[in-house]
């Protein structure tokens, strides 16, 4: 854990920090490394990645492609694409169980955050819209993010979501997508 912590830290003290070297080379190298510099920061993440996942620039200069977080997860819920981890929560959800964070070497899944980054959207079907009586997503969120009011699609409170996909799983009449 310490091995990882230090990989990590150092990983993104280089990605962040202008060391002495590189700040009298970015002067002399001009505008056109500034403009990569900036493009890397702001590399947005367009697939959910494993609970723990850093920043998606940070992200992709540090995971392996080891495949050792897909092999941990008890609940087969992270898929390779491109060759990196990103979660799919079509079958299954996320128990949060940590064991793909412990399992990476590199420190791509060291940061505190847990938040996958998926989100729950109700569908029209969803039968407390029919019925007003179903508390079944409610009751399946660790978090308590969900609301209902009679007869209303539930209500997400989204700052309290952290994309687990529980719900998802819960929900018996497949009502619920899990959106990025
Ligand atoms: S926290 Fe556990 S269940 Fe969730 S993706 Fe990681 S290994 Fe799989
Ligand atoms: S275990 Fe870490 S380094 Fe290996 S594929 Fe997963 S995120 Fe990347
Ligand atoms: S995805 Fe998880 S945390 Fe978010 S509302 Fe559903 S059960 Fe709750």
């Amino acid at each position: 854990m310490a091995e990882r912590d230090q990989r990590y830290y150092r990983a993104f003290l280089e990605h962040h920090s202008v060391s002495r070297r590189g700040l009298f080379r970015g002067i002399f190298s001009g505008v056109k490394k500034a403009s990569e510099n900036e493009q890397i920061k702001q590399l947005q993440r367009e697939h959910p990645r494993p609970p723990g996942a850093v920043e998606e620039a940070l992200f992709v200069q540090l995971c392996q492609s080891c495949d050792l977080c897909k092999n941990a997860c008890p609940e087969q819920v992270i898929d390779i694409l491109e060759s990196r981890p990103v979660i799919t929560l079509d079958y299954n959800h996320c128990s949060q169980c940590t064991k793909c964070s412990a399992a990476c070497p590199s420190g791509a899944l060291a940061s505190e955050s847990k938040d996958i980054g998926l989100r729950p959207f109700f569908l029209k079907s969803c039968i407390n819209c029919i019925s007003g009586n179903c508390q079944t997503c409610v009751d399946s969120c660790p978090q308590q993010a969900i609301t209902v009011s009679q007869k209303k699609r539930p209500e997400l409170e989204k700052s309290k979501c952290d994309g687990c996909g529980r719900c998802r799983s819960a929900c018996y009449v497949s009502s619920i997508e899990m959106k990025f």
